[in-house]
């Protein structure tokens, strides 16, 4: 695996963040500020202006790179939480050999980088809500489930779970926690645009099989 890998993926959720703009700007204007796309398309066009450099890396040093360019190109709170999944996926991909189980545990250290940073579990409302259960969906298929197609299949049905999930939870972390009860009833935004690169991801990493 290289940073080919990395511009793929990265490519595959641009195309389908792009696809969904208007509804992630909506979720985000009810219990946000609205601009929770727009730090996603300035992320990911940041990353496609440097794919020659992400591409030329090895997959280690590419979610490296890729991390610190997030960093320092989007604001918001989605910002540093996307980076610390990238570096803390980056942190735990030395031992990638086609094992599942090796993709799961990457996985799981990227969100729990995204968990130290934003210091939420499940259940506060968040892109959390998405990223926790697919982690654990994830380690939980790849010790049983042989077959990678049946594995990325499943993925994103865990997300979509997730994501729906927080429509009937109060938000009590980041911006849409100051809406205490008005942030019932609504997705997250964030979880909403998570299911939708883990969708994507899956689908993109899902064409290698066929
Ligand atoms: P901001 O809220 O600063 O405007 P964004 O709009 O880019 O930043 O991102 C909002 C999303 O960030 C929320 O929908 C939520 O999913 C996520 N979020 C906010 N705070 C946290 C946190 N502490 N942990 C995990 N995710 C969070
Ligand atoms: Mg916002």
């Amino acid at each position: 695996m290289n940073g080919k890998v990395v511009m793929d993926c990265v490519d595959a959720a641009y195309v389908s963040i792009r696809q969904h703009a208007d509804e992630i700007m909506v979720l985000d204007q009810r219990i946000g500020d609205g601009d929770h796309v727009f730090n996603l398309i300035r992320g990911l066009e940041a990353l496609r202006g440097i794919r020659g450099h992400i591409e030329a890396l090895d997959f280690q040093p590419a979610l490296k790179l890729a991390a610190t360019k997030v960093l320092s190109t989007v604001g918001g709170s989605s910002g540093p939480l996307f980076s610390s999944l990238l570096l803390g996926m980056s942190r735990a991909c030395s031992h990638l050999n086609g094992d599942p189980r090796d993709y799961a545990t990457m996985y799981a250290a990227g969100v729990q980088a995204v968990q130290d940073r934003g210091k939420t579990g499940k259940g506060s409302k968040t892109m959390m809500d998405v990223l926790l259960p697919v982690a654990e969906r994830f380690s939980e298929l790849a010790d049983r489930e042989p077959s990678v197609p049946v594995i990325l299949a499943e993925l994103p049905k865990e997300a979509a779970r997730g994501m729906l999930a927080t429509r009937d939870m109060l938000a009590t972390k980041g911006r849409a926690s100051f809406l205490g009860e008005r942030s019932l009833g609504h997705i997250d935004p964030g979880a909403r645009s998570s299911e939708i690169m883990i969708a994507a991801v899956c689908e993109r990493i899902g064409q290698a099989y066929r």
